[in-house]
């Protein structure tokens, strides 16, 4: 996954990462049953994305993603954590 890291840290959008993400085979949230309301789990996941950008501001590796003037850009850990990959 070297190859994945460096393209993160270079600065992709969050959108087109998780895009990717779902495109991949076997990895697709839906056919998972979730008891939890899926308007909680929406706000949750609004949450977690602005935690992760907030936290943002004072990551050195995402500012260097944003360097390349992306400025929606994070390095590969807060996007992991904005897409809920990572137990924060
Ligand atoms: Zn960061």
């Amino acid at each position: 996954m070297r190859h994945d890291r460096r393209r993160l840290a270079s600065g992709e959008r969050v959108g087109a990462a998780a895009r990717r993400l779902r495109a991949q085979p076997g990895w697709d949230p839906r056919p998972r049953p979730d008891p939890v309301d899926p308007a909680l789990t929406q706000q949750l996941g609004a949450l977690r994305t602005a935690d992760a950008y907030d936290q943002s501001k004072q990551c050195a590796a995402c500012a260097a993603a944003r360097a390349g003037g992306d400025t929606d850009a994070l390095c590969a850990d807060h996007l992991a954590q904005a897409l809920g990959v990572k137990p924060s």
